[in-house]
């Protein structure tokens, strides 16, 4: 993760609140270690308490909250087994 801060006026979507954040505002940008090409935009506040509460959502978890509702049991199980980081 790395701090963020872009002069295009452009909103993203934090993947922990849901919300939406202005590109002016500072803010960071998270992305799993094994795709930076999924990174992802987060307010600043956001990242710190997830942070500070010991997780940061996984890729899959990311992507479920982009789609609603999980559609893939497998999804489902694995974040019920405990799943705090996905090994493949
Ligand atoms: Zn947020």
């Amino acid at each position: 993760m790395r701090a963020a801060q872009n002069l295009k006026p452009a909103t993203y979507r934090c993947p922990f609140c849901g919300k939406h954040l202005a590109s002016m505002s500072e803010h960071v940008l998270i992305a799993p270690e094994d795709d930076r090409s999924k990174r992802r935009h987060a307010h600043m506040e956001c990242v710190q308490q997830a942070r500070a509460a010991g997780r940061l959502p996984t890729r899959d978890e990311w992507l479920a909250a982009e789609r609603g509702p999980r559609p893939s049991l497998g999804a489902r199980l694995r974040a019920r087994l405990g799943g705090r980081k996905l090994d493949t």
